[in-house]
């Protein structure tokens, strides 16, 4: 047996740059393809925990080569109004792992791209997926084929890999609709703020440069088709009861066309029994953003994998020796993101006063499992 040759990875964002970006580390490479025309990124902003700039680092991401960003040492918990509910030193917490950032996507996935150094094939994705003994037979969507010892789906939580081996399941929607966007960051807004209302919440989170990641949501017993058209006439609608900052930022997007909006959904992670084809990052265990943990997770079972394809030259068993490894941690993390969910379900006064007591007891329990390394 010969360690894995022909990796193919389907889908250049942040797990799929970031494994790819492992291998290369350990003298391997891969090939990418994505199925978007070019390496263009929504989704705005990104909150990163410790563990997340953890993995960064052991990926040589160190955050003084992200062009931008803001390290954050704390996270304010606030009521719609902006009275002060809790406050919780992430600095302090995560101190002996690595900093807590807001960071611009964008800046995220071009600095993985710098480090995995590949050449992404963009419009391309797969067709079909055939397991045979000793490789998988991968059709792509122009016509052509390939024979691959190892295919990683890292194609987001609508996977189409997931779906071609034949992974039951499908995305849950969790009962919030999230809009997320980029925005002035107003000057009351130094860390990580959250105002929480009646079944809405509206997180601010600087990335530097003046700019401010915002994610906003409310409960919703479907999913809505919020249309561009009036879309940000809408948010500031449904936020105009909340504090100045809140529609300060709302009041400097120019345009709805930078309000990204989806339903929040999540993806079970199943025993795997794939062979040769392994699912990371949402593909696999899509989370509601509740604890951004998301981007961690991705970066951390990038590493894992690499170092998997490193060590093993049997591939035929490579799906259920990465999903032995991260099995139990997902699961954790799931849990506490459930809780969580659920907590911001409760009626506002019983809310507010769990966290006026117990945040920073809260904060330790979602994630102290996360200091110890991957
Ligand atoms: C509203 C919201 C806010 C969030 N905020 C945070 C946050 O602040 N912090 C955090 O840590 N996490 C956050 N997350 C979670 C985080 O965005 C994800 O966990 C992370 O992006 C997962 O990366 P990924 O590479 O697995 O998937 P994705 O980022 O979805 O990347 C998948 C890639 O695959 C491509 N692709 C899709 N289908 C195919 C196909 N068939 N063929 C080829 N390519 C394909 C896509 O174009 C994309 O480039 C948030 C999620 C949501 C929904």
């Amino acid at each position: 047996m010969t360690k894995a040759q022909r990796i193919l990875i389907v889908g250049a964002g942040i797990a799929g740059l970031a494994l790819a970006a492992a291998l290369r580390q350990r003298g391997m490479v891969a090939d990418v393809i994505e199925r978007a025309p070019s390496p263009v990124v929504g989704g705005a902003g990104l909150y990163i925990v410790g563990a997340g700039t953890r993995a960064l680092r052991e990926l040589g991401v160190a955050e003084s080569s992200l062009r931008e960003h803001q390290v954050i040492d704390t996270q304010t918990f606030l009521n719609h109004r902006g009275a002060r509910l809790a406050e919780v030193n992430v600095d302090r917490f995560w101190s002996g792992c690595g900093p807590c950032i807001g960071v611009a996507r964008t800046v995220v996935h071009q600095t993985l791209g710098e480090r995995a150094a590949v050449q992404t094939r963009f419009g391309a994705t797969v067709q079909t997926l055939q397991q045979q003994p000793n490789h998988v037979e991968v059709r792509f969507s122009d016509g052509t084929a390939a024979a691959s010892d190892v295919v990683v789906g890292a194609d987001g939580i609508h996977s189409s890999v997931r779906r071609l081996v034949g992974g039951a399941t499908q995305p849950r929607f969790r009962g919030q609709m999230g809009w997320r966007f980029l925005a002035k960051c107003p000057e009351q807004i130094s860390g990580w703020t959250v105002f929480l209302g009646a079944a809405r919440a509206f997180l601010m989170v600087p990335i530097g440069g003046g700019r401010v990641y915002c994610y906003a949501d409310r409960a919703s017993a479907g999913v809505i088709d919020d249309t561009r058209d009036e879309r940000l006439e809408r948010l500031q609608q449904l936020f105009e009861d909340f504090a100045a900052p809140v529609r300060d930022a709302l009041a400097s997007v120019e345009s709805p066309d930078v309000i990204h909006c989806a339903p929040i959904e999540d993806v079970a992670y199943e025993p795997a029994n794939h062979g040769r084809v392994v699912l990371i990052g949402d593909a696999a265990h899509a989370m509601s953003p509740n604890m951004a943990c998301g981007v961690a997770m991705a970066l951390e079972d990038a590493l894992v994998l690499a170092d998997i394809l490193h060590r093993n030259a049997d591939t035929s068993q490579i799906a259920n020796e990465f999903f032995r490894r991260r099995c139990a941690r997902i699961e954790r993390v799931r849990l506490q993101t459930d809780q969580r969910d659920r907590m911001r379900g409760l009626p506002a006064f019983a809310r507010d006063l769990s966290l006026r007591l117990f945040a920073s007891r809260i904060y330790r329990n979602n994630y102290q499992p996360l200091l110890l390394p991957a």
